[in-house]
Order: C-alpha cells, then sequence, then structure tokens
C-alpha cells in the first residue's frame, strides 16, 4: 500500500523532467519523502553520465542529492564488470564520463580492438562515431569475445521527440552481427536490489516509479516490488491494454502521485492533530 512506502525509486528521463527541465511536482515530491523520514533514489538507464554528473544536474534543479542516491545502469554494469573482468581489457563504445566511470572502479579499457580483448561494453554513448562501431563489429565476430551493455532502452525521450539509446546501438550492433549483449540496468532488477541493499529496506516499503512499462514497470516486477507508472514520458494510456506489466499505481504525472501522499501523510495528520 502507497502509505507504507518509504523508499521511492524514481526513473529520471520522463519522470521528474526530460533534458534539462524538471516537471513541476517533482521537487515538492522529493521533499515531501525526506519530510516522512523516506529516502529516494534515482534507478536511471541514462548512461550518459556518471553518478557525480547527476549530482550536478540535480544541483542545477537546486535538488540537493548525495551520489549513493543514484543507481544508474552504467553503475550497475560496473559492479558486474568489476565482478567478472578485473584485470582483463574491456573495448568501450560509451562516452568519456562512462570510461572514466569503469575505470574508477579499477577497470582496463581499451580503444583499439586486440588480440586479448576480453569484452564489448556499450552505453547510452553520445559520442558514437564510425571508428568505434567498426571496432565493436571487429570483437563481436570472435565469438569468445563477451558483450555487455549498460541499458536495452532503444531510444531516449528529448524536448522534440526521441533519440537513439543503447538499446538502438544494440540493435545496429546485433543485425550487422547477430549477437546480443547481456543487459545491467532496467529491466533487470539488479539495480533495484542494489538501492534495497542500501537502505535496507523491505520489499513493501520500496516503491518504483516510472514513465515505461518493459523497463521501469518490468523492473520493479522482476524485483517483486509495487510499481507507480505515469504518462509525462513513453508510456500512453492505451498501452496498458496489451502489456504484461501491469503497473500497481497510475499517475497522469508526478504531481498527482505528490498530491497522493501529501493527503496520505500531511493532510491525514493536520485532520488528526
Ligand atoms: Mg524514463
Amino acid at each position: 500500500m502507497l502509505k507504507y512506502k518509504k523508499y521511492f525509486l524514481f526513473d529520471i528521463d520522463g519522470t521528474l523532467g526530460v533534458d534539462d527541465i524538471l516537471y513541476e511536482g517533482s521537487r515538492e515530491l522529493l521533499g515531501l519523502i525526506e519530510r516522512i523520514g523516506g529516502r529516494s533514489f534515482f534507478i536511471t538507464n541514462n548512461s550518459t553520465k556518471s553518478r557525480k554528473d547527476y549530482v550536478e544536474k540535480f544541483k542545477g534543479w537546486g535538488l540537493d542529492t548525495d551520489e549513493e542516491q543514484f543507481m544508474t545502469a552504467s553503475y550497475a554494469a560496473c559492479m558486474y564488470l568489476k565482478k567478472h573482468y578485473e584485470g582483463r581489457k574491456l573495448f568501450v563504445v560509451g562516452t568519456p564520463s562512462f570510461e572514466e566511470e569503469l575505470k574508477s572502479f579499477g577497470l582496463l579499457t581499451v580503444d583499439r580492438a586486440q588480440p586479448d580483448t576480453a569484452c564489448v561494453v556499450v552505453g547510452f554513448d553520445r559520442t558514437l562515431d564510425y571508428r568505434k562501431i567498426e571496432e565493436a563489429c571487429r570483437l563481436l565476430f570472435r565469438p569468445e569475445v563477451d558483450y555487455v551493455a549498460t541499458n536495452p532502452d532503444l531510444r531516449c525521450p528529448v524536448s522534440f521527440g526521441f533519440i537513439p539509446d543503447c538499446g538502438g546501438i544494440c540493435e545496429m550492433l546485433r543485425v550487422t552481427t547477430g549477437r546480443t549483449p547481456c543487459f545491467a540496468g532496467k529491466p533487470d532488477k539488479g539495480i533495484v536490489t542494489l538501492c534495497m541493499d542500501q537502505a535496507e529496506a523491505e520489499k513493501d516499503e520500496v516503491l518504483v516509479v516510472g514513465d515505461r512499462l518493459y523497463t521501469d514497470i518490468a523492473c520493479g516486477m522482476n524485483a517483486g516490488v509495487e510499481t507507480a507508472l505515469v504518462y509525462t514520458g513513453e508510456a500512453k494510456p492505451g498501452d496498458l491494454e496489451d502489456t504484461e506489466y501491469k503497473p500497481d499505481y497510475v499517475y497522469n504525472t508526478i504531481e498527482e502521485l505528490y498530491q497522493e501522499l501529501y493527503r496520505l501523510h500531511v493532510r491525514k495528520g493536520e485532520g488528526q492533530g
């Protein structure tokens, strides 16, 4: 039930804001969660930014956060790669920021296909060029080279529509090489598990909030926690009819979720006082 939720795991793009615009109600909602003794986490499949970049981005919105609140697909990928590929060479199709993040985990990155390259790692690469694509193909045609990607999202919402996301880049590589990666981000439950472990949260205290059925809602369902959908990003009301990913709660906007939580916690409290 909504009133027992303490840990709110928010998607960012299309849920709390789009591009540099913070949606109305996001600031109030994050403030209210703090006020009721809860904690917000931000689970994003956007792998163009590191956790540090996100703290800065939120600061630009006048929101104080710490790096531990951000569970990004790139962070989840780093955790996975650290476990399985420490000391081995990774060829990265990603932004300089993502590469820095990999290095900060002590991981070894190379910028050319080498005979002992162990794995191709793909992120949402807004610095993508043809050289990187060609090097990735060179490696992916060798079956012994593994393939990991941050997130399966095909497209990323921006103010004018969408641009290709990590999953879109991987689709191009799939039709070329026949290879599909292992994805670290949503809908894999790992990103929710990382938040829950950090907060020592119980499942019924957690709510995953997002705008996309096949990543956000699916990820909450995979982790066994309740989910809320907002219609300010990709999903539209008609999409709920034929999907296996049914959210527990649906709101037109994040502002509506804020209003409901406010009614449950604040106005109710005022009524009793
Ligand atoms: Mg989104």
